[in-house]
């Protein structure tokens, strides 16, 4: 029986590779003879967690609606791994336009360690593309809402109306922008919220999921929302 392997360099995925001695503990070394890393093939690992697709998977999963734990659990992985993944993301999204012709902004509510502790995520949404153009964290006030409107403007995007429902902080926010507002104009909006409640965990309404650090908070949702944006999920 005869059984190929195909192996390729786990950090710049060159085919360019040569056998390079064995372990201390037997195991077959490998060497990628363009940017010298040595490594031992995927079929070779006895832990899971460093095969050279974990990463993405377990980012997959995690946009996926999955858990901390329960991606642990199926991938045969430790906790630790799941999270250190999670906090290497740097996922920033940046528009795909300048000019917008209308931008719903609405807030959604989630929190960090306790339910006291609440994290307000406003942000902008563009219904006919689907794409989250800009967002912001803080308290629920004029504040958050003035931050989202110096974030849209940093970013160079402009745009001809701007749908809210009648919150008043949205209402003062914005003056200057043509407004339109009320439930009928922010239902594209409302509808992601819905989206955004189903792909991350710790959104999850009526769960025992939740975030204990600000910053896995901020990551989760950093990678989603690129996710969206860029139609993977
Ligand atoms: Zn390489």
């Amino acid at each position: 029986m005869h059984i190929t392997l195909y192996i390729k360099c786990p950090a710049c995925l060159s085919d360019n590779i040569k056998k390079n001695g064995f372990k201390s503990y037997g195991k077959q070394n490998y060497k990628c003879k363009d940017c010298k890393r040595q490594f031992i093939g995927d079929h070779a690992l006895t832990y899971q967690g460093c095969h050279s697709q974990k990463d993405s998977k377990i980012r997959y999963l995690m946009v996926r609606g999955s858990g901390i734990k329960d991606i642990a659990c199926v991938e045969r992985i430790s906790k630790g791994k799941v999270l250190a993944t999670l906090k290497k993301c740097h996922y920033p999204i940046t528009p795909k336009q300048r000019q917008y012709d209308c931008l719903e902004i609405d807030e959604l509510w989630t929190f960090v360690g306790k339910k006291t502790n609440k994290q307000w995520l406003i942000y902008a949404y563009h219904r006919d593309t689907g794409e989250i153009v800009a967002y912001v964290w803080g308290k629920r006030d004029l504040n958050t809402v003035k931050k989202l409107k110096a974030k849209l403007k940093a970013l160079g995007v402009s745009c001809a109306r701007i749908a809210s429902d009648t919150w008043d902080s949205f209402v003062t926010g914005f003056k200057g922008f043509t407004q339109v507002i009320g439930k009928f104009f922010t239902v594209g909006i409302e509808g992601n919220n819905c989206t955004i409640r189903h792909r991350v965990r710790r959104a999850f309404r009526r769960s025992c999921n939740f975030s204990k650090k600000l910053e896995n908070h901020f990551k989760a949702f950093d990678l989603a929302f690129f996710y969206i944006n860029h139609g993977y999920v």
